[in-house]
């Protein structure tokens, strides 16, 4: 029997139908923010496979970093971690050790131990640390207070009153995670978002994806629109966390040597090779000021580095060059 052309159509366009290339979309809120993915998929049901995958890692790194959760692993070193070493996942002891190398790089600008004092902020609620109690926290504050055992995977504290929190990277490890993810699954083009933390593989319809820096003070501008392909891109602002007082503004970056919020700068992004490298970074840079913020993204030579100064001055690093 010989088909007709109308009914082989109709059979492929069946066909086609149910393994249709496109791209899929979603946003959810997880980790505390706003999770996006985008990605091209040449099959319809791995596409919707794949945006699952990617909440569904989301989720996971939650449960287990979120020092919001009393039950997760990180808020239980924080409450045993004085007094015996907490057993871990390596994946967390692994993000620890993560986080003190970058101690070690910044001078200190990034600590994961910040919260000794960081937790008493509560910019929700616009209450802050009396001096006395920032100044009898500060002594808590240093990550070689945090002693990692890779082999054992256990995590412990030198002294009482440690707390650590993994806020300034927690959110691009999880980005790089679902990426990973999403690549094993054979995807190509892709971009997934938490908060300020983005990465991107593959272009976008043939082009670079564009991704918008926002100004400061204004969600709705734009100071720069920069397209990216094949990286990771962050952006730590004094706006995403923070409440006003007394013509003085307390956010959410920490500088651990003072255990109060940075101050030099308005927001810092960072573009770089992966997103738990331009989370940490973007955190770092900003604590650190312009200037030494600068010098250390020249020193690395792999990342880039736009910062909006306190006075609104854009400074871009040399990768970059100065727009006209
Ligand atoms: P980000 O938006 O990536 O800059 O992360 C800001 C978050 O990092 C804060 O909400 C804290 O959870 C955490 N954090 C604040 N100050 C520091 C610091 N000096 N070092 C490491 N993490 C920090
Ligand atoms: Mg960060």
């Amino acid at each position: 029997m010989r088909l007709s052309r109308t009914v082989i159509f109709l059979l492929l366009t069946l066909a086609l139908g149910t393994a249709r290339a496109d791209w899929h979309h979603r946003e959810a809120a997880i980790m505390g923010t706003r999770i996006a993915v985008e990605l091209w998929a040449d099959d319809g049901a791995v596409g919707e496979r794949a945006v699952e995958a990617v909440l569904g890692e989301m989720r996971r790194v939650d449960a287990l970093m979120s020092h919001y959760k009393p039950e997760s692993q990180l808020s239980q070193i924080n409450q045993r971690a004085d007094r015996e070493a907490v057993k871990v996942d390596p994946e967390l002891a692994q993000l620890i050790i993560r986080a003190a190398r970058l101690s070690e790089l910044t001078g200190g600008a990034f600590d994961i131990t910040y919260a000794s004092v960081g937790h008493l902020y509560d910019y929700r609620a616009h209450t802050r640390p009396t001096d006395a109690e920032i100044a009898a926290g500060l002594g808590a504050i240093d990550w070689r207070h945090v002693i990692v055992d890779p082999q054992a995977s256990t995590v412990r504290f030198s002294r009482t009153g440690v707390r650590i929190d993994l806020g300034g990277i927690a959110k691009g490890y999880a980005v790089d995670r679902a990426i990973g993810i999403v690549q094993s699954m054979g995807i190509a083009h892709a971009s997934v978002t938490a908060g300020g933390d983005s990465r991107i593989i593959g272009d976008r319809f043939g082009r670079p994806w564009i991704v918008g820096i926002r100004h400061p003070d204004d969600p709705g501008r734009v100071i720069a629109r920069i397209p990216l392909v094949d990286t990771s891109i962050s952006t730590s602002g004094d706006y995403e966390r923070y409440f006003d007082e007394g013509g003085e503004r307390y956010h959410h970056i920490i500088d651990p040597g003072t255990g109060r919020s940075a101050g030099e700068v308005r927001s810092v992004t960072i573009i770089g090779p992966d997103a738990t490298t331009t989370d940490g970074l973007s955190t770092s840079v900003f604590v650190l000021g312009p200037q030494r913020g600068l010098e250390l993204v020249e020193k690395l030579g792999d990342v880039d580095a736009i910062i909006v100064r306190r006075d609104g001055k854009v400074l871009y690093s040399s990768g970059l060059g100065e727009p006209p």
